[in-house]
């Protein structure tokens, strides 16, 4: 494929598709961002790809979509080729072109000395336009094998090690804990961020390729988790990690303390399974505090702000990043600056170098009222660790609603000790090309990495599938993840 545009960065100026006001934006529980979007505008963006030799973008990406490629078929208007390419790195480009913070737009050569090219805009829009024009229908295997596979959990990396192993004819079967598949994509992620709806057409597309789901399932519980090797010829155990990071102070025990994912899928309408918002998780009124400062603890604002908390404040026990890149943090290595999160730009207060002491109770009735920090100051000793000094003892911060989003620990308490997989000393399930210590029992996603992002999770789900397809077959089809130099297994929760 020729390109002849290796020049349109001078011609026009970087825009992505951008968000909603915010004021109006946190009066609702509706996406933030802007639904519609022009062609041309689109197309003048892709033209600013300058398909560069070296394609740094597509290393930054941990699925190694075809970055370039599919810009300059936006470029010349050919949305459906477009969209082949996007698919033949990706099972689910919505989940990652509305969610991803986007690595590729960081490792961009534009974003050397320039804006970087808006590829999460352009890979929205173009499964956007594929969704619209009823280009992505359900692609079922021509023939079956006779082999049958489990999956566990359907996040991210479950559901694409379903769709590429029921595409390479094995019957699959997913089990799901939750009433509906969808994991942290439908339990955990507002739908201010991502509509709820884009998830079911996507199910409906895997469901009617042949995946089977078995909904309101625990393996472990419901299921003895031996069924997976005695019924099974291969099971891929893709079952996140969840186990939130409990902050153990004084005061934990008072009422009005939650994790963020004992709110996040009651307080959000999409997710709480039409069930009414619990008073206990309904932030109206009152002022709330979220302990952490990643995607968990944004989340928990943004939806705080649209139940109608009185004053949100975000607590963070580590320095604000700066907003130019630290020294020794050059292109194209993810920056480590600080960026604004969309529910920090709706409002709220955000507090760095804060160390939460206590839980208080002030006026006896069980519940938490205040809660009591340190502020404190980091500086590197002569071993060139990291150490905090309190510079103010007594700050007191009004809380009568704490979330807890101090990250994840791993998997939960693990349901298939039976099975005698082993673990890693991260919590994790101990892989070697995502086989466990098993036999035919592989394992994908957060279960594997660790707290991640989507896109990796779908990666993983990808390459697992290929794994078991070779475990069963002794060859395969699918495709591999492309050779990445990625080490951006960064946790963001
Ligand atoms: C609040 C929040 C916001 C986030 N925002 C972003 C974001 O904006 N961008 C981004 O890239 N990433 C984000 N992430 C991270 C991202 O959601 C995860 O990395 C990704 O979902 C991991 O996918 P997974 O398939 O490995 O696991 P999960 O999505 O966690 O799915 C695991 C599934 O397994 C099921 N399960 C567990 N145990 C069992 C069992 N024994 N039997 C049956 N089922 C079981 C669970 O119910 C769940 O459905 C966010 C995470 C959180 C918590």
């Amino acid at each position: 494929m020729s390109k002849d545009h290796p020049d349109g960065y001078l011609k026009h100026g970087r825009e992505p598709i951008h968000k909603r006001d915010p004021d109006e934006r946190k009066g609702d529980f509706e996406e933030i961002w802007e639904q519609k979007w022009d062609e041309d505008h689109l197309k003048s963006q892709g033209e600013r790809c300058m398909s560069c030799g070296t394609p740094t973008c597509m290393s930054g990406c941990p699925i190694g979509n075809i970055i370039p490629d599919w810009n300059d078929l936006v470029y010349r208007g050919d949305w459906k080729r477009a969209l082949e390419r996007l698919h033949a790195t990706n099972n689910f480009p919505e989940f990652t072109g509305y969610n991803c913070p986007a690595p590729c737009e960081n490792t961009c050569t534009l974003n050397y000395n320039d804006d970087p090219v808006t590829i999460k805009s352009i890979e929205r829009a173009i499964v956007d336009r594929g969704w619209e024009e009823g280009w992505i229908e359900p692609d079922p295997p021509e023939q079956r094998t006779d082999y049958e596979v489990a999956i566990v959990g359907s996040g991210p990396a479950g559901l694409a090690a379903a769709q590429q192993l029921n595409r390479a004819g094995h019957y699959v079967t997913v089990y799901e804990r939750d009433a509906h598949p969808g994991g942290l994509m439908r339990y955990g992620i507002p739908d201010a961020k991502f509509s709820k709806k884009k998830v079911e057409r996507r199910l409906d597309q895997l469901r009617e390729e042949g995946i089977e789901f078995e909904c309101g399932v625990e393996v472990g519980e419901d299921v003895p988790p031996e069924t997976l090797a005695e019924e099974y010829d291969a099971a891929c155990i893709a079952v996140g990690s969840q186990k939130p990071i409990d902050i153990p102070i004084d005061g934990r025990d008072l009422d009005g303390i939650h994790f963020a994912m004992e709110y996040l899928p009651r307080a959000n309408p999409g997710q709480n399974d039409g069930v009414a918002v619990p008073e206990a998780m309904d932030a109206e009124d009152r002022s709330v505090v979220v302990l952490g400062g990643g995607d968990t603890g944004a989340d928990c604002v943004g939806t705080a702000h649209r139940q109608g908390a009185t004053q949100v404040v975000q607590i963070e026990l580590l320095p604000r990043p700066p907003e130019e890149r630290p020294e020794g943090n050059q292109w194209p290595d993810q920056p480590q600056t600080y960026e604004k999160s969309y529910s920090q730009e709706e409002g709220g207060v955000e507090e760095y170098c804060v160390q939460t002491q206590e839980f208080l109770d002030t006026d006896g009735d069980g519940a938490v009222d205040e809660l009591h920090a340190h502020r404190v100051e980091w500086d590197q000793n002569e071993d060139g660790e990291w150490e905090s000094t309190v510079v103010e003892e007594d700050m007191r911060v009004e809380a009568d609603m704490v979330l807890i989003a101090a990250g994840f620990d791993g998997p939960e308490e693990t349901p298939f000790d039976p099975l005698g997989l082993e673990m890693a000393d991260d919590g994790t399930f101990e892989t070697d090309d995502y086989q466990t210590s098993v036999d035919g029992i592989f394992a994908a996603g957060d279960a594997n990495s660790g707290p991640s992002l989507i896109v990796w999770a779908i990666g993983e789900g990808r390459d697992a599938a290929r794994h078991i397809d070779e475990y069963l077959t002794g060859e395969t089809d699918l495709p591999p993840s492309l050779e990445t130099d990625n080490e951006m297994v960064v946790s963001r929760r």
